[in-house]
């Protein structure tokens, strides 16, 4: 094993050179490293999550990857926001099994009607401080009434890198997500937020996430992996292999350290039979039950997995 490693496994924290170097080992040596990081952290824990699509579709921003932008010609479900008690409904239920849901909309903001009724449901949610929101851009009052109605987490990924990000999205730029989750930051919330791999961005850009991910403090680092939608504007892209996937997951931990990296969308899609090396990977989490788009697995045989594994599902 090559020293780098040796240091690693000893608690060292890596460079961005250094950090890019780790996609050439072998994927045992890197597995043996972030998979003691990840029991260094969170133990035999394995956190599980998942969400509603509460507003689909018509979204005014041109997210390439995106099937519910306006821009894309997907034949998305198009819908308002869901009536709040079918929200509230869902996600009772939902959380019975998982330790987080979140309640996710489409489109560049919600506005202060939409805003309201979902406060005045939270206000009467027993597991309110269970719930994220992943509503788009917000201001600093949303962000209060928010607060004000018991809500903790705010989900607003980056993506990818500030530096590839131009050839995914132009309608918003980076600094402005950036932005959303300093604010979230300075309100009190903990930050979920993390990316999409795959849509032709470099390794470097991988890395220059991560490391902007960790000095946002990021709790949660959400992790998707492209899947191309007919329609979208990156349709035409290839998948990414089943090894580099959990190569990405491992260089993340080793970077990222402590926060919880939860495998979201592409899971079941690429990693197929192998989707239990997530875990030897370095995540600690898995998002289930589906994704805003698209399907994924039951919580059923997700929970049997975590079983299976000797590992222990956490419900907070
Ligand atoms: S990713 Fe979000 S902001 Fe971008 S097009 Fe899709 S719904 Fe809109």
């Amino acid at each position: 094993m090559k020293n780098l490693m040796l240091e690693i496994i000893s608690g060292k924290r890596v460079t961005k050179e250094e950090a890019l170097e780790l996609f050439g080992y072998e994927s045992e040596d890197l597995f043996l490293a972030s998979s003691k990081i990840r029991k260094k952290y969170k133990g035999n824990k394995i956190k599980v999550c998942s969400i509603i699509n509460a507003k689909s579709g018509e979204c005014s921003e041109n997210c390439k990857f995106c099937a519910q932008s306006t821009f894309n010609k997907t034949d998305v479900k198009v819908y308002p926001l869901v009536d709040t008690e079918k929200i509230k409904e869902v996600s009772t239920r939902a959380l019975e099994n998982v330790g987080c849901f979140g309640i996710v909309s489409s489109g560049n903001s919600l506005n202060d009607e939409e805003i309201s009724k979902l406060c005045e449901m939270f206000k009467t949610h027993k597991k309110v401080s269970h719930l994220g929101v992943s509503i788009g851009k917000i201001s600093d009052e949303t962000f209060l009434k928010l607060k004000e109605a018991g809500i903790k987490k705010m989900h607003h990924n980056l993506e990818t890198s500030e530096n590839f990000y131009p050839n995914i999205c132009s309608t918003h730029s980076y600094q402005e997500r950036v932005d959303t989750l300093k604010r979230a930051k300075k309100f009190g919330f903990e930050l979920c937020s993390g990316g999409l791999f795959g849509m032709g961005e470099s390794l470097k850009d991988r890395i220059d996430l991560a490391f902007t991910l960790k000095e946002l403090g990021s709790d949660s680092v959400p992790m998707n992996f492209f899947m191309p939608i007919k329609g979208t504007a990156l349709a035409h892209l290839p998948t990414m292999m089943p090894i580099e996937i959990l190569k990405t997951i491992a260089v993340f931990r080793i970077i990222l350290q402590n926060p919880d990296i939860m495998i979201c969308g592409g899971r079941e899609l690429h990693l197929r039979d192998i989707q239990s090396w997530i875990f030897q990977a370095g995540a600690n989490g898995m998002m289930t039950g589906g994704y805003l788009t698209t399907n994924g697995r039951d919580i059923a045989t997700d929970k049997q997995m975590i079983k299976d594994l000797g590992l222990e599902l956490e419900i907070e």
